[in-house]
Order: structure tokens, then sequence, then C-alpha cells
């Protein structure tokens, strides 16, 4: 288990509080971004290292630690962070050519957030299988 892992597994877990986690300072302004949307509970900025033309990072304001560790009061804010996709892949003009959606889990799943993200990635044909 990797320190970044443990670290979010601790948080998730309540063991330490998450005033180290840089997606949270992110949302509390002390880290700048640049924002492509944002609702009272849900924020889209862009990666800092983007991977096709449109690469926006979709996070709860909520810290949770990864998808692993949603908990069933969770479900309507990860339905309206889906839906907040929907809407950024509509603005950014993605939406009519396909994207991808996807959240990195733990060591295996090349997770270096602890803090639950969605990538949404597109702009141009993008490959499958990935690594
Ligand atoms: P992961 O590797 O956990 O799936 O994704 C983390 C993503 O966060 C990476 O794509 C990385 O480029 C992005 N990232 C890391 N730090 C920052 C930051 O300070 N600002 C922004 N905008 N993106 C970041
Ligand atoms: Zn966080």
């Amino acid at each position: 288990m990797n320190v970044l892992w443990r670290r979010g597994k601790l948080q998730a877990e309540g063991v330490v509080n998450v005033s180290d986690c840089i997606f949270c300072k992110i949302v509390a302004g002390e880290l700048s971004s640049k924002k492509a949307y944002e609702t009272d509970e849900v924020l889209a900025f862009h990666d800092i290292r983007p991977q096709a033309p449109v690469h926006v990072l979709l996070i709860p304001k909520k810290h949770i630690a990864s998808a692993h560790h949603i908990q069933p009061e969770d479900a309507a804010l990860v339905g309206r962070l889906h839906l907040a996709a929907q809407k950024v892949a509509e603005d950014l003009g993605i939406a009519s050519d396909g994207y991808r959606l996807v959240t990195n889990i733990g060591v295996h799943g090349q997770q270096t957030v602890p803090h639950l993200h969605y990538h949404l990635i597109g702009g141009r044909q993008l490959q499958w299988p990935p690594g």
C-alpha cells in the first residue's frame, strides 16, 4: 500500500484530517485551478497535465477518498457528479463525438490523489484498452 493510498484510507476512516488533500485545497481556494463548472457540492476543473485536448477533473466538494469509499448516503451526490460530467462535456463541445469518464482507484488503479475524481477526457480519438 503506497503512502498516498494509505493516507486516503485513513482520511476516509476519519483517522486523519483532510487538510493536506490537494483537491480539498482547490475546493477551499487555497490552490488555484482553472474551473469548468461549479455547484455548491461539485467542482470541475482542468487537469494540470492534460492527456487530451479536453481533460477535466470532476470532484465532490466533500472529501471522499475514492470511488471505493463512496457510502450509501453519497449516492445522490455521485449521481449529480455524473450529471455535471454530461454538462461539462456539452459545454466544452465534445459530447457528440464521445468521450471517456474514468476514475482510478488505489495502487493498481494508479490513483495518485486520494480524493474521488472522475477524469473527463476527450477531443480526440481515444484508445482502448488502457495499459
Ligand atoms: P489520478 O492519478 O489520481 O487518477 O489523477 C490525478 C490527476 O490530478 C492527474 O491527472 C494530475 O495531473 C492531476 N493533478 C494533480 N495535482 C493537480 C493540481 O494541483 N491541479 C490540477 N488542476 N490537477 C492536478
Ligand atoms: Zn480531499
